[in-house]
């Protein structure tokens, strides 16, 4: 999938809201003969300026349905040095049996930690985290990407790095043309950076959404309503090698809270691969009223807005509706009485032009 031609693709938010009280394993649908596989790529130990051991990782990844996480640790920031002695490797050492044992894919990773440009980048699928302490940090991406790592860009608006705008900076545009910029995170944390987005589209970046927990993702209020952010990654198998494959053909859809963003194709094959619209009337007599019965299987509630098609005054239907998560939906549709209208769940997703402050990306759409 490439986002090439922008034209041709549409990038769509899709908001929803992932079911209050739901069960440790969230169902997700699988899309386009693709797994999705709830990823989160950042986060961070004691071997680091993190608060937890390694394998504390695991255990809340598992706890909280994931299939595959990076610890990302820091390899220029060792605040617990005097205490945890400094050894690149650990995190993963430590955590690889019991990712094994819980059936959590483990990928090796590391957080390049650099003042604004580049700022912080995190490499993933490297085979020795300790070659990476260099001074010049295109030699480090370099090294990395010898390794044959997947190399994308963290937090790009974080204020402490970019307090006043989200700049695109001559060292980006060098790694990007060198082959060592692939991904960029459009959430982290609590945070969004719409810039990313652009960004994603302009040169074909995988769009990611990661915890980049320090805490706990639990102390950090990232589950209490939902989930933590994470990166849905469409993969041909649940493997190291599936996922990387995917990262690397931007097979990818960031989630953070109600929000979801990616590529269009993957957008819309998720929202309808969630559940079964049936019984759609597509003409009424007048005075006439239909329903829709849509069959939501995911733990996630979908929140639609009617948008009206050029024929829209001729049947009414709900402004707003949710299609809650494992439950039979059932929207009204009344007609007004001019006879025929297109109606039904297509109606209800037909997609608007997202307007506000990103209203300049062309073929952009809302679904909410
Ligand atoms: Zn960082
Ligand atoms: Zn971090």
């Amino acid at each position: 999938m490439s986002f090439k031609n922008i034209l041709s693709v549409l990038l769509l938010i899709l908001t929803i809201k992932f079911a209050s009280g739901q069960e440790e394993k969230f169902h997700l649908p699988d899309i386009l003969g693709y797994q999705t596989l709830k990823c989160d790529f950042h986060m961070h130990t004691v071997f680091s300026d993190g608060l937890v051991w390694p394998t504390f990782r695991v255990e809340e990844a598992w706890r909280e349905g994931l299939d595959a996480i990076s610890i990302t640790d820091h390899i220029e920031y060792t605040p617990h040095s005097s205490d945890v002695p400094v050894n690149h490797n650990r995190p993963y050492e430590i955590a690889k049996s019991l990712a094994e044992e819980k059936d959590i894919l483990l990928i090796r990773g590391a957080e390049i930690t650099r003042g604004m440009p580049p700022g912080h980048l995190n490499v993933l699928f490297i085979k020795d985290a300790s070659t990476l302490v260099n001074e010049d940090v295109f030699e480090v991406l370099k090294n990395a990407g010898e390794q044959g790592a997947f190399i994308h860009w963290n937090h790009p608006g974080w204020r402490a790095q970019a307090p006043d705008s989200t700049i695109w900076w001559d060292e980006h545009t060098r790694l990007y043309e060198n082959g060592l910029l692939h991904g960029i995170e459009v959430f982290n944390y609590h945070s969004y950076y719409p810039e990313a987005i652009v960004w994603a589209v302009e040169k074909d970046l995988t769009v990611m959404a990661n915890s980049d927990v320090h805490s706990t993702t639990d102390y950090d209020k990232m589950i209490q309503s939902n989930h933590r952010p994470l990166t849905l990654v469409f993969g041909k198998s649940r493997t190291e090698e599936g996922i990387k494959d995917a990262l690397f053909d931007q097979r990818t859809i960031a989630w953070l809270g109600n929000t979801l963003m990616g590529n269009a194709a993957f957008l819309e094959s998720f929202f309808f691969a969630s559940g079964d619209i049936s019984d759609v009337p597509l003409s009424l007599s007048k005075g006439e009223v239909k329903y829709i019965h849509y069959k939501n299987y995911t733990d996630v509630d979908y929140e639609l807005e009617l948008v009206r098609g050029s024929d829209s005054d001729s049947f009414s239907a709900p402004e707003e509706f949710v299609l809650k998560a494992r439950q039979y939906s059932t929207p009204v549709n009344r007609d007004k009485g001019k006879g025929k209208g297109f109606l039904g769940a297509g109606v209800i997703l037909q997609s608007k032009k997202y307007e506000g402050e990103f209203n300049t990306i062309m073929g952009r759409y809302f679904f909410i």
